[in-house]
């Protein structure tokens, strides 16, 4: 079901099960998570830099610019968080998409090239992580990998 409302949680690192209808913010590693507002349950990873997303504090509320649009999803919801409160937008054809894609890839690059690439975002996920689990292993060795290749 669609969500109206979301709430905001300022944490140190994600938790391992996100709860729908909450945010997770985590100033330290720059990054939000949150579950898909149409609640099809899938995970958003929103980090929080200058090619990625930014958040302000009212009161007890967020906004988060600019919407977010889950392309990658099959749901490819797209919604506006104002306040706490989710706006939707109208989604977008195949063919809008790869445009905003095109220009998000362009100012991700940007972004990595003004500045050392963040790792913050993969740190929270790496942390996150169980440990001696057969997929933390193969994250770490993913995150090790994709490291070494973006140096
Ligand atoms: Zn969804």
């Amino acid at each position: 079901m669609r969500q109206q409302r979301i709430r905001p949680e300022f944490v140190e690192s994600a938790p391992r099960q996100l709860s729908e209808g909450v945010i997770y913010i985590s100033d330290r590693f720059r990054t939000a998570l949150h579950k898909c507002c149409c609640g099809c349950g899938q995970e958003v990873v929103t980090p929080l830099n200058p090619a990625g997303w930014s958040y302000q504090r009212e009161g007890g509320t967020v906004t988060f610019k600019p919407s977010i649009g889950n392309w990658s999803f099959p749901c490819k919801s797209h919604y506006l968080i104002v306040r706490n409160e989710i706006v939707w937008a109208r989604g977008m054809t195949d063919r809008q998409i790869a445009t905003v894609k095109a220009r998000d890839a362009r100012d991700k690059q940007k972004y990595i090239n003004q500045c050392n690439k963040s790792k913050s975002t993969d740190e929270l996920l790496l942390r996150r992580a169980a440990p001696n689990s057969e997929h933390s292993l193969l994250f770490r060795l993913g995150a090790l990998l994709n490291g070494w290749w973006s140096k």
